[in-house]
């Protein structure tokens, strides 16, 4: 950060037309993200731990790997096999840190990979106690009886049910102190029209954390949530909005911007440190100020 005023803690001058096909690349993207690469500075809080991140290769996601290998934690990624320049690039960044970077190509849609993948970052990582997972799709719905069929199961199939594999396979070998971090929105709250079917299942997220969150806390592991607002990713030019969209997004936010992904990092550090250990069940929103 290169100043004290929220408002212009990153420069937002709006942002130019650009579309992408899902899942997007980082290097499409202008501006390029900030994902903390210059900024971020570890301090130990996650010495000695091991996270797996879904969706980790770009967005918020590499934002939270990058931060996760700076506070001492070993990091696993899961991405599609398409977005695999994304991994190597946020894979590097975790070595540069002096920690072991795993990738994991495949679809959490698949129920045999979204459960494998959690057994593969055990056993390579040696133990795993931090799970985050933030794979997410989202597409424009240009009104309700244009809802298309594949894509809107594309997004349950995506945002629940990989979900749902994925802490499934983790959640029996979960240690006292591990910690499950999910990427909801502040969609949960907010529901916009155009993102309905979205909408409904970062809702659904939150009441999965609440849900979990009580049969894990009498094992000592804590269960959260993360709500951003909007956050300047590849998902938001693959998202299919139009020219004005893009330009002015994040724009009606009280901090009158978009967040970037670096922005996030340290939420995350937050409810999966030592810190938060009285936290559980809970919905961080980091919005620019929209109240959830
Ligand atoms: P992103 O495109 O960088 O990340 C999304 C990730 O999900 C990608 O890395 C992709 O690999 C992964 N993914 C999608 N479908 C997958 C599948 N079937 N199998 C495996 N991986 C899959 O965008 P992001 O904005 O960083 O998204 C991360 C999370 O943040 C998502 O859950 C999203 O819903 C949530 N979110 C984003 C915003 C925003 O404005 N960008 C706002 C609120 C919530």
């Amino acid at each position: 950060m290169h100043t004290e005023d929220p408002r212009y803690a990153h420069p937002d001058d709006g942002f130019p037309a650009q579309q992408q096909k899902q899942p997007g690349q980082t290097e499409q993207m202008r501006p390029t993200p900030d994902h903390g690469e210059d900024s971020y500075e570890g301090h130990g809080r996650l010495a000695g731990r091991h996270a797996l991140i879904t969706g980790g290769d770009s967005g918020i996601g590499r934002a939270v790997a990058i931060a996760f290998a700076r506070e001492g934690a070993d990091v696993a990624i899961v991405h599609m096999p398409e977005e695999q320049t994304d991994a190597d690039e946020t894979l590097r960044l975790v070595r540069e840190a002096g920690r072991t970077g795993l990738g994991l190509a495949g679809d959490v849609r698949d129920e045999e990979f979204a459960t494998e993948c959690v057994l593969e970052a055990r056993r390579a990582l040696g133990d795993l106690d931090i799970l985050v997972l933030n794979a997410g799709y989202q597409h424009d719905v240009p009104g309700f009886a244009h809802l298309d069929t594949e894509a809107m199961r594309r997004v349950f199939d995506t945002n629940l049910a990989g979900m749902l594999f994925s802490a499934r396979a983790a959640f029996p070998n979960l240690q006292p102190g591990s910690s499950i971090i999910v990427t909801a929105s502040i969609q949960s709250f907010e529901p916009s029209s155009g993102l309905i079917d979205y909408a409904m299942t970062k809702a659904a997220q939150v009441a999965f954390v609440k849900a979990l969150a009580e049969e894990a806390g009498p094992r000592g592991v804590r269960v959260n949530a993360v709500a951003p607002g909007p956050i300047w990713t590849p998902l938001i030019p693959g998202t299919g909005w139009d020219e004005d969209k893009i330009r002015n997004f994040g724009a009606d936010t009280p901090l009158g911007r978009a967040g970037q992904p670096a922005e996030l990092a340290g939420a995350y550090v937050y409810l999966a440190s030592g810190e938060a250990s009285y936290v559980s069940g809970a919905v961080l929103p980091v919005t620019g100020g929209k109240p959830l």
